[in-house]
């Protein structure tokens, strides 16, 4: 566990005993950690992949099949699983520590993992839309018709469109008030996973941070922005985040 050390885990148990209100904010590296696929980066689908054409939604309007194509890529995020990370984050929200998760990830594994309280900000692979029609279902029904062709609306549309964010979108309205309502509120931000250069994700910890909250940052690889941060650990979220939560037991049981 290199970037690790006994004191830095004790350090960021501790914070979480004192606070009233933790927010988490996770990004697309507590995903890896279930083997999802990332989309940026080295060996990201972006690589393998023309966001521009599967993903924005001027290509959308232009090519609904192609996104679809693409769409069975992301059907193995609806069959990942959550990780050591996922579960420790619902044991803090359990414990009356964490308060909310922000998320960029759109695969539901901090709910499945137990999590109640999840804002998400790039929405999620859990229903789709026909824009003609208005017409909604399940994920899991349209992925089905995925196997052996591309999926149709029954009004005849090729415009079923998932409820995510392509590019070209704006953030959910609600659910951007609610993650800034709860960076303004919070007195630690925990940024886990997450390189911090896509937007909003660059800004929401520093809003925090004016507010008066203390930054953690559990991540991987360096960034762009560590030394804003009161304590940084590198390493895998699914190895820091259940020796935290271990540590932080140790403070609160008599
Ligand atoms: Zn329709």
């Amino acid at each position: 566990m290199a970037g690790m050390t006994a004191d830095m885990l004790d350090c960021i148990a501790e914070v979480l005993v004192r606070a009233k209100h933790a927010v988490v904010f996770t990004g697309a590296g507590i995903s890896a950690e279930s083997g999802i696929p990332t989309f940026r980066g080295k060996d990201g689908l972006w690589e393998k992949y023309n966001a521009e054409e599967v993903a924005s939604i001027e290509g959308f309007m232009r090519n609904p099949q192609a996104f679809w194509e693409f769409a069975r890529e992301l059907i193995v995020k609806r069959k990942a699983e959550p990780n050591p990370a996922h579960y420790a984050i619902a044991e803090l929200e359990r414990l009356g520590i964490v308060k909310a998760v922000i998320t960029q990830n759109i695969d539901m594994l901090h709910q499945k993992a137990g999590s109640e309280e999840v804002i998400e900000l790039h929405g999620s692979l859990s229903r789709v839309e026909c824009l003609e029609c208005g017409m909604i279902y399940a994920w899991e029904e349209v992925e089905k018709k995925l196997e052996f062709t591309v999926p149709r609306c029954e009004c005849g549309s090729n415009y079923l469109k998932p409820a995510i964010v392509f590019f070209g979108e704006a953030l959910p309205a609600e659910a951007m008030r609610k993650a800034v309502e709860h960076a303004s509120l919070c007195d630690v931000f925990i940024v886990v996973g997450s390189s911090l250069v896509v937007y909003p994700a660059a800004y929401l910890p520093f809003m925090a941070k004016d507010a008066g909250a203390r930054l953690i940052l559990i991540n991987a690889e360096p960034t762009h922005v560590d030394e804003h941060f009161d304590h940084v650990v590198h390493g895998k979220a699914g190895e820091v985040l259940p020796e935290v939560v271990k540590r932080l037991n140790k403070f609160l049981s008599p």
